[in-house]
């Protein structure tokens, strides 16, 4: 576990590889996105990031669809 800013919970949810409901980990990471220096701190957004339990398989979505 690199960073716990975040919260971090089981949930079930489908599992593209399983494809099945499945026991997710899942928690929100900030990430920070590419760009100049200047903007760097303005562009942390927030990932929702789940793990499936059953096979490992990790994806993550932006919270923010701006
Ligand atoms: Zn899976």
């Amino acid at each position: 576990m690199a960073t716990t800013n975040g919260v971090s919970n089981g949930m079930t949810e489908q599992c593209d590889v399983c494809d099945t409901e499945t026991l997710h980990e899942v928690s929100i990471q900030l990430v920070t996105e590419g760009g100049d220096e200047d903007t760097a701190q303005f562009s942390r957004e927030p990932y929702r990031v789940r793990e499936c339990i059953r096979c490992g398989h990790r994806d993550s979505k932006r919270m923010n669809n701006a």
